[in-house]
């Protein structure tokens, strides 16, 4: 045999001994990933998770784990995405203990069984309507906001009755491996377990079978697990991204729309799946609008963002690549404010570009970082056009003092839900569904439509012996065929 011959036997070796190794790990987390859901199907089957006092004892202790941990919560949140100590916890403890704290509150009232009238035709007989938890559920969160995506979903869950596999992002590691210990330490590990991992251990848990997926995160990734969840009929929920327009009417207040949609947009440096994505303003208000959002940047961030202690990083080196490509090319439009950036420190200067062309990848996916398109339309009516000429998005935001403005945009555009004369604060009423529509996600949570996203509503009629009336039963006959006709 030659030497080159020898080499290339050689390197097929290792390379069937790396694919030998990689089939056994594989086989290995298959196998572990077994186990652990036959043990979670083993708690529920027990019905230790039905019970109301289960349910609050692990709501109570998911409110410890954020209000006793506080600090090492900010540590992490700071780590992975530089955030602010207000947004953190704003965002990720604040906001999350408003939901535990409403369910704990309201989970009798919404686990109670529901009476409703049996109509004649059902008579006599007792109707009702049961919660029943699902089972064991998947949570896949995200890593933007990376223990409110985890800990909301969990919390729903939970005061539906059932057991969670919880996957936090790969790409919050400080918050994924600080979420990992704390629900172990406060929560019954019986029926709730943490998986950390990425792409090969979700698609690993993806291949068992569960009872809902709750999948927080990209569109793209959203339809992976959609078919992944088909071949076992699971249903899902999926709470998706997009991009959110925001359009000024030339009524506006421009002064709280330009603080609002900058406060809005520059949060988490744009890093939030309702931030603004791009501006529609109405073309006689559209430069003051942008001179307002400039002066407003100063106020905010200071005449230097980058030493600002209020203003986050970009998550990851390629995210932050992602958006720097953003802002050049064909059609970028010109940049009227900020676009100074650093790779080495993950800044990105919250930026204002107007006027790019709708065909630039600035305007074709979802920016997801501190890159505000503004751009000018006729009226109030092509910005309608514009929006209803893309996909449906997560959210839509409108500021008019006008309330038939109001009134007529609502009703002619769709969008997972709508903000007037705001931005993002629609997600805090805990009795608000929050959700997408069509490639914006499907299914909805928080409050109780989180809890009817993880249960079953189980129509039960009990009807009594007797009466036994022989009409429905064979053999028929043209008399018991009229008295049917007449009562159906
Ligand atoms: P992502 O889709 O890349 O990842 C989300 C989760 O899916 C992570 O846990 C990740 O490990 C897992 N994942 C990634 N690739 C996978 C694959 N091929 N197979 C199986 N699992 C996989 O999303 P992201 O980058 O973490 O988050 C940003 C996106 O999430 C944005 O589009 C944003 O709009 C959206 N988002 C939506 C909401 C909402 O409530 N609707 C909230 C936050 C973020």
């Amino acid at each position: 045999m030659t030497d080159t011959a020898q080499a290339d036997t050689a390197q097929a070796d290792t390379a069937q001994a790396d694919t030998a190794q990689a089939d056994t790990a594989q086989a290995d987390t298959a196998q572990a990933y077994d186990q652990l859901l036959d043990g979670l199907r083993k708690t529920f089957r027990s019905g230790r998770t039905r019970s109301l006092d289960w349910r609050r004892d692990q709501l109570d202790a998911l409110l410890a784990l954020l209000d006793e941990n506080e600090k090492p919560i900010m540590d992490a949140l700071a780590e992975d995405l530089g955030r602010p100590p207000t947004e953190a916890y704003g965002a990720d403890i604040g906001q999350p203990k408003l939901e535990i704290r409403h369910a704990r509150k309201n989970l009798e009232r919404w686990a109670r069984p529901r009476r409703v009238l049996a109509p004649l035709t059902s008579q006599p007989g007792r109707a009702k309507i049961v919660a029943e938890p699902l089972g064991v559920a998947l949570v896949i969160s995200p890593w933007n906001y990376p223990i409110q995506l985890l800990v909301n979903p969990l919390a729903a869950a939970l005061a539906a009755g059932n057991c969670v596999v919880a996957k936090p992002s790969e790409l919050a590691p400080a918050c994924s491996a600080l979420l990992a210990g704390l629900v172990t330490s406060y929560l019954d590990t019986d029926a709730v377990a943490v998986i950390e991992g990425g792409v090969p251990e979700t698609s690993a848990l993806l291949e068992q079978r569960f009872d809902h997926v709750f999948f927080t995160g990209s569109t793209r990734v959203g339809q992976v697990v959609m078919e992944a969840a088909a071949k076992h009929l699971t249903p899902v929920t999926l709470e998706l991204g997009g991009k959110s327009p925001t359009i000024v009417a030339a009524d506006a207040d421009l002064a709280v729309a330009a603080r609002r949609i900058t406060w809005g947009k520059y949060l988490n440096a744009g890093q939030t799946c309702i931030a603004p994505d791009y501006v529609l303003a109405e073309a006689s208000i559209r430069d003051e609008l942008v001179e307002r959002m400039v002066d407003v940047l100063g106020e905010f961030y200071g005449p230097d963002p980058r030493s600002s202690a209020s203003y986050g990083r970009i998550v990851n080196q390629s995210h932050f690549d992602r958006l720097v490509g953003l802002l050049g090319g064909d059609g970028a439009g010109e940049i009227v404010c900020g676009g100074e950036h650093d790779r080495e420190q993950r800044f990105i200067a919250p930026t204002i570009v107007i006027d790019p062309s709708p065909s630039a990848p600035v305007m074709q996916d979802e920016i997801f970082g501190p890159v505000l398109p503004v751009l000018r339309v006729e009226d109030v009516g092509r910005a309608v056009e514009f929006v209803n000429d893309r996909p449906k998005p997560l959210a839509l935001y409108l500021f008019s003092s006008s309330a038939d403005t109001v009134e007529d945009v609502i009703e002619q555009t769709s969008s997972g839900g709508a903000c007037v004369n705001h931005c993002v604060v629609h997600v805090l009423p805990s009795n608000l569904p929050f959700g997408g529509v069509g490639p914006s996600g499907m299914g909805a949570y928080h409050g109780k439509a989180g809890f009817d996203a993880f249960s079953h509503r189980k129509p039960v009629l009990t009807k009594p012996i007797w009466p036994d009336p022989k009409v429905m039963y064979p053999p028929y006959t043209e008399l018991k065929d009229k008295v049917l006709r007449k009562a159906l």
